[in-house]
């Protein structure tokens, strides 16, 4: 595995280390150069650790936070904190996730249906549209697992307006592909471009701004600069976000790991409690990226609870080992909006029938963000410094 994207805990930390100092003004003013696979020192490069919270957007901002002041990284915080955003939007409008799923299937069928349509999506991801910078980024993304975040907009931009392909067929091959792949950050940046995020704002992807962000290497010709806006007929219903399944901190349990959250022993709250049994269902983590982020933390939690720890196949072995070792609760990190969510919970609607309960435990990172995570990004990014001061990450 390439450490460039690190999927490790000791990685996560030597990259995280190893950036503190870039985090400042050289990532204001470089942040948004793309120059080239292989050469993104610029940017962190830790969205696979974070996204599965192998670390920590606390323990992010804390190590930046140590190396810079608050107005030279702010630039830094507030891209950690658009993944936040995204995360907590998406919590408050969870129809949107059922509703992209069925969209994306409606798009499915319509592929199979139609030849031109299917010519043009393959066209698109084997990168053989005659577009330099798109035909490159697919190349990069196919081999990589990871696209600049400013080439992810151009590359999504171009998808949508130039080729006029549906969005949702374009998220769901980056969600394939990105080795950071999340629901909410991939769906909604997509949303954003279309200009479904913010009603009629769309993102335009700019041939004179890819020559200056690439340094020359493309100059892109035929992009569409004048399409307007996607629309859709119904805005997303606004929901207050589910709260976390309750547990007892007193009774002995088991843990389940998922890839939401990867780092459960550094949690204060969970840190302490008696964890008798620690297991990952493999069906959670279908990646090769997934898989070794997955071994990395069971090994940890062993280390740290000092209990018998290992896979299982699907979440359907959880119980049996459970009854095995004598343990009525199972524990695990609060589950997101997304499809380890959507797994989780099927499963567990089973489990009071056997004489298990689930609880999640919630970072505080979520509990205080999330909330302002209703409106536009500005909204949060406005109370970024207080926010953190009230976690003490200052
Ligand atoms: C169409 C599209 C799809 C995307 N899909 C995903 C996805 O599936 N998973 C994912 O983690 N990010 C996604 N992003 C956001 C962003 O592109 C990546 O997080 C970023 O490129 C990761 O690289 P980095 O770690 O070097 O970022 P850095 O620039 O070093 O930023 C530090 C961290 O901040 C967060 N971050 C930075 N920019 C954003 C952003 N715009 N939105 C959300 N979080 C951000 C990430 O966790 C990142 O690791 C998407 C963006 C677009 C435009």
């Amino acid at each position: 595995m390439n450490p460039t994207f690190p999927l490790t805990r000791t990685d996560a930390l030597n990259r995280l280390n190893a950036f503190a100092s870039k985090a400042g003004v050289a990532y204001r003013n470089q942040r948004n150069y793309d120059f080239g696979s292989q050469r993104h020192e610029s940017v962190s490069r830790l969205s696979a650790a974070l996204r599965r919270r192998i670390i920590t957007e606390a323990e992010v901002c804390r190590v930046i936070l140590d190396t810079h002041n608050y107005k030279d990284a702010e630039q830094f915080i507030a891209e950690i904190c658009w993944r936040t955003y995204w995360k907590g939007w998406l919590e408050h409008h969870p129809t949107l996730w059922t509703r992209y799923q069925s969209e994306l299937s409606s798009c499915q069928m319509m592929h199979q249906q139609q030849a031109d349509f299917r010519e043009a999506y393959k066209t698109a991801i084997s990168g053989k549209t005659g577009i330099d910078c798109f035909d490159h980024w697919t190349q990069e993304l196919l081999e990589t697992g990871y696209l600049h975040n400013w080439a992810r907009m151009q590359w999504a931009s171009i998808w949508i307006f130039t080729l006029g392909l549906p969005w949702q067929m374009g998220a769901d091959f980056t969600y394939r592909h990105f080795r950071d792949a999340d629901p909410a950050s991939n769906t909604l940046s997509w949303r954003w471009v279309a200009g479904l995020h913010t009603a009629g704002k769309h993102y335009l992807a700019d041939p004179e701004k890819i020559r200056t962000l690439t340094q020359g290497r493309f100059t892109p010709t035929g992009l569409n600069t004048a399409a307007t806006a996607i629309s859709e007929a119904t805005k997303p219903t606004q929901s207050p976000p589910r709260q976390p399944m309750p547990f007892n901190a007193s009774l002995p349990s088991a843990l389940l790991i998922t890839p939401e959250d990867l780092s459960l022993e550094n949690e204060g709250s969970l840190a302490e409690m008696e964890i008798g049994l620690i297991l990952a269902p493999s069906t959670l983590f279908p990646t090769l990226a997934d898989r070794r982020a997955g071994e990395d933390a069971l090994q940890r939690a062993a280390a740290h609870w000092r209990c018998e720890a290992g896979w299982v196949d699907d979440l359907a072995g959880v119980q049996p080992a459970m009854k095995k070792h004598q343990l009525d609760q199972c524990l695990t990190g609060f589950l997101p909006v997304g499809d380890t969510r959507d797994a989780v919970m099927c499963w567990a609607s089973k489990l009071t029938a056997e004489g298990i309960t689930l609880g999640e435990v919630q970072r505080q990172w979520d509990l205080v963000l999330w909330p302002y995570c209703q409106k536009g990004f500005f909204h949060l990014k406005s109370r970024i410094p207080q926010l953190l001061a009230q976690m003490g990450i200052e």
